[in-house]
């Protein structure tokens, strides 16, 4: 099946790329549409943005499209940034100092308070056949008192994955086999096609 992974974010493209590598799908990414712009992401939760985005896109290529909605939500913060974890700060405000705020607004939380996760929903449409499949995973953490490592991409710097190592210190492998987006993908993979073992990527 020849699949679009339908995000212009250029690290989310190149971690599905990856998780899906051992699947049987002709994968491209909106390198090959670049008139498609993107979609406004009005929805409420995950699932309603990764659809939207995953309808949108296959409609305007009329491929199956492959999005993925995510963020990260800090307990002590109320779940923000959350939905908006892209948008927190300001769309323009790098990662750097996106990481800064939250580590700011977390001054004097103790660790056993700094407990947070990352939420990721993937969402496939075929619009051939107007089939869709959406999986939603977590991955849980903690806010580490300062940034660590210079993998991955986002918030991986502060979200500490055990008591050694944040998710920026993770190779790709060690993280997509812990990583919501991992989970949230092989889930999506084994309903499609329940025959394959998902169990590696
Ligand atoms: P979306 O494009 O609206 O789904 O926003 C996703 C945002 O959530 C990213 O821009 C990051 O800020 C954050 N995020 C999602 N997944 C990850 C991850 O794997 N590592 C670090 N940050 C992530």
């Amino acid at each position: 099946m020849k699949v679009l992974i339908a995000t212009a974010n250029a690290h989310k493209v190149e971690e599905i790329r990856e998780i899906l590598a051992g699947f049987p799908l002709e994968l491209c990414d909106l390198r090959d549409f670049p008139a498609v712009e993107p979609p406004d992401e009005t929805g409420l939760t995950y699932a309603e943005n990764a659809l939207l985005k995953a309808v949108f896109y296959s409609k305007h290529t009329g491929l199956p499209a492959l999005s993925d909605d995510s963020g990260l939500e800090v307990d002590a913060l109320d779940g923000a940034p959350g939905l908006y974890s892209a948008r927190f700060g300001g769309h323009d405000m790098p990662h750097s100092q996106k990481i800064l705020r939250v580590l700011e607004l977390l001054d004097q939380q103790p660790e056993k308070a700094r407990t947070a996760r990352f939420r990721c929903c993937c969402t496939l449409v075929n619009p051939d056949t107007g089939q869709t499949w959406s999986e939603e995973a977590t991955c849980e953490g903690t806010i580490a008192l300062r940034p660590n490592g210079m993998l991955g991409f986002g918030y991986d710097p502060i979200f500490q994955v055990d008591s050694l190592r944040t998710m920026a210190e993770l190779s790709a492998e060690e993280k997509h086999a812990i990583s919501h987006r991992g989970k949230s993908l092989r889930g999506l993979l084994s309903q499609i096609y329940p025959h394959l073992s998902t169990g590696r990527t």
